[in-house]
């Protein structure tokens, strides 16, 4: 049975302790790498955005009807001489398979890779029985053999080394292997394996697909002991989620254009087999096989009608959503979920798992919207994880005290700018030029990987009506929305794009009355705050009144963009608002390649060398990749490439308070593939990076890069 803190204290230890096996980060690193690539390569020439579109909606239409597919799938399947059953929980499952192998004198079952199976602890429940079960998939055997949980949903062995296994393969075969020669133990694990097929009275599989109209399962395999656990044995029984039902041929085929692509970079898996109905079966004293089908509910019925958790019930088990997870590539599945691993793992261990599994693990996400950029079904799956985390709060009725400051704090924003300028005065004990140098007790050394900035002495807010020029006959009227940092950390960014934009003859407003974009309230579970911050700006920036909203922070951009119609589409008067500013919010290079068409002969080429960091908020949360790379070279910068650019730098607002160790190591890589490069400066276009990667430029002995944000260096 698998084991998860539900404390945060002793999920932390783990991780710190996940963070020293070197072997795990660079194989999981790697595997990253590779499976970036073969994605990219498997999806080619295929529209992926009206894929991922058209399997989220035939998911959702067939979500709230899961019941009649599933009668439609038992009267068919029945007709064919399959036995279906229906289980409410893991244990029900189990004791009907139980059942199912005592009657029919079962003593060997061989077992093909199944998640929900996983998901019931089927093989604890029917060795407790008296069976003996084997798992046939070679990563499955392995880790049955070490007693293990799968670390990753496709590849459940993959946190083992050669040497691991070959330890491992020792022992069984009492031979001694050699590490080096996988092929060798490739061929031990077939020999041994193949012997406990032949003997095997009953196989247990499970399937990604079971097709109504038909009463058809499809399995999805690639190593062909899915066929051997299906035909050899004379009894077969598949536990099926409720989820997996879709109502034709048509509908499963478009999720297999997907699965396999999104799952291993593979255009097809090496085995696809359907099954409909008992085929003859030479060991089954009738000649033919006894075939069962459980369908599994425990809880996914209830969870089809929630209104936003349905949503996880559209999940196909590829897995990408842990591969690009930037935790997961640093501590592995037994740390990044509980049976089910990855983003999706920290959203349906709550449902399936339990409170308790859940409490700890799902507070581990940076918001960094890689796992969803890859969902090959659309989950919001950051935003289902933070639904999580706020559900498990409310259940709780626990408020922890931080989230009660915020709500105080944020709510109000005249308190929370009167405390922000406060901030500049009680900061000069320990403030030295722009960093705080000797900060207090709470902020243990853990914390020391970066150094923090000083707030501003004067806000943007403050200086702005004398800095901001009036101009007579402006070509476009924009609001700034500045966000917390630039209006009271860096002012100097927006003083950049002052002065940029007064030469292009464009004015600039900045609305008095905005205040935080509200994302660091959604982030700590609390929407009602971030609700009512997010009515405070749509008041205070009234987009009919201009022609762009422009932000330097693309934290607050995507907040704005992506949650604003969640917080308040339903809200009376305000879902026109949301979406003029959905249409009008840029960022700054968008801004400046796609609106002022700047040109380089407007800039002095000064050659000078810029590496690139690629906010997770722009990147994935407005979608913006060209324009700021563009716009360096257009600049007259020579931009020079860094690995990984994309992959967020690990500042996640509190997330980098909460986790500091998986945050500093993000942020060591980061500056290391930034360095690597060889550039003078490293550029970004989000204030909360900026923060971040300066902090630990700071901090870091060697060679120090200039960190900028980009209207800075346009700027100059
Ligand atoms: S948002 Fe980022 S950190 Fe959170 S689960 Fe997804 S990939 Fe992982
Ligand atoms: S949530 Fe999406 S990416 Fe993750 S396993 Fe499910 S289908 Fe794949």
């Amino acid at each position: 049975m698998i084991t998860t803190p539900s404390d945060l204290k002793t999920y932390k230890n783990d991780l710190k302790r996940a963070l020293q096996n070197q072997f795990l980060g660079a194989t999981l690193d790697n595997f990253a790498t590779a499976f970036k690539a073969s994605r990219t390569k498997a999806f080619e020439g295929i529209d992926l955005d009206t894929l991922i579109a058209e399997i989220a909606q035939g998911k959702d239409e067939a979500i709230p009807y899961l019941e009649e597919l599933f009668a439609a799938f038992k009267a068919r399947a029945e007709a064919v001489g399959i036995k279906v059953h229906i289980a409410r929980t893991a244990f029900e499952a189990n004791s009907i398979i139980a059942d199912i192998a005592r009657a029919n004198q079962v003593k060997k079952i061989v077992k093909g890779k199944s998640m929900t199976a996983e998901e019931t602890f089927l093989n604890d429940h029917l060795e407790k029985e008296g069976f003996i079960v084997t798992e046939t998939d070679l990563g499955e055997w392995i880790i049955q053999m070490r007693h293990e949980g799968p670390s990753h949903m496709v590849m459940p062995a993959i946190h083992l080394s050669r040497k691991e296994v070959a330890e491992l393969f020792t022992k069984v075969t009492g031979q001694v292997q050699d590490p080096n020669d996988i092929n060798g133990m490739v061929k031990v694990a077939r020999r041994e394996l193949r012997q406990v097929f032949l003997e095997a009275d009953m196989g247990v599989t499970g399937a990604n697909f079971a097709i109504a109209e038909t009463g058809t399962i499809g399995l999805v395999t690639n190593e062909g002991n899915g066929r051997l656990v299906t035909t050899l044995p004379r009894v077969h029984v598949a536990l099926v989620g409720f989820d997996k039902l879709v109502p034709d041929l048509k509908s499963a085929l478009r999720i297999l254009k997907a699965l396999p692509r999104n799952a291993t970079g593979q255009l097809i898996s090496t085995y696809v087999t359907w099954i409909t109905g008992p085929t003859p079966c030479t060991s089954s004293p009738d000649g033919r096989k006894e075939m069962h089908i459980v369908f599994l509910d425990n809880g996914r019925l209830a969870l089809a009608r929630d209104p936003l958790f349905s949503q996880a019930l559209r999940c196909i088990r590829c897995g990408a959503c842990a591969n690009v997870c930037p935790i997961y590539k640093l501590v592995g599945g037994h740390n990044y979920g509980h049976v089910y691993i990855g983003a999706i793992g920290l959203i349906l261990t709550y449902f399936y798992h339990g409170r308790e599994n859940a409490r700890a693990i799902v507070k581990a996400c940076l918001n960094c919207q890689a796992c969803k950029a890859v969902c090959p079904t659309g989950i919001d799956l950051p935003y289902l994880i933070k639904g999580v985390y706020r559900t498990i709060l409310e259940v709780e009725g626990k408020t922890p005290v931080k989230n009660r400051l915020l709500k105080r704090v944020m709510g109000n924003r005249k308190l929370f700018h009167f405390l922000l300028r406060r901030a500049y005065l009680a900061q000069k004990p320990v403030a030295e030029g722009e960093y705080l140098r000797h900060l207090p007790f709470f902020f243990s050394s853990e914390h020391g990987f970066r150094t923090l900035p000083v707030v501003a002495k004067t806000p943007l807010r403050d200086m702005w009506e004398r800095i901001n020029p009036r101009l007579e006959k402006p070509r476009y009227r924009v609001a700034l929305f500045g966000g917390c940092l630039v209006d009271f950390v860096y002012p100097e960014q927006a003083l950049a794009l002052v002065r940029f934009l007064k030469d292009h003859n464009v004015q600039l407003e900045y609305p008095m009355e905005q205040t935080c974009c509200g994302l660091p309230a959604m982030m700590m579970g609390e929407n009602e705050t971030a609700r009512d911050v997010a009515v405070q700006n749509l008041k205070a920036i009234d987009p009919a009144n201009y022609d762009y909203i422009l932000t330097l922070c693309a934290s607050c951009g995507s907040h704005l963009k992506e949650n604003y119609p969640k917080l308040l589409g339903e809200e009376k008067g305000l879902g026109v608002k949301v979406e003029q500013l959905k249409a009008k919010l840029i960022d700054f290079s968008s801004f400046m390649i796609n609106v002022l068409k700047v040109k380089p002969e407007m800039f002095r080429k000064s050659g000078k060398k810029v590496a690139y960091h690629a906010p997770c908020h722009l990147c994935r949360g407005l979608g913006v990749t060209r324009e700021p790379r563009e716009l360096i070279m257009v600049a007259g910068m020579e931009y020079c490439t860094a690995t990984d650019e994309d992959v967020c730098c690990g500042f996640g607002g509190s997330f980098s308070v909460d986790f500091p160790e998986i945050s500093a190591e993000l942020l060591k890589r980061k500056l290391a593939n930034a360095e690597a490069t060889g550039a003078e400066v490293l550029v970004t276009d989000c204030p909360g990076c900026v923060l971040q990667l300066r902090g630990g430029m700071d901090q870091k002995s060697g060679r120090k890069m200039e960190v900028k944000h980009i209207a800075e260096i346009i700027g100059e």
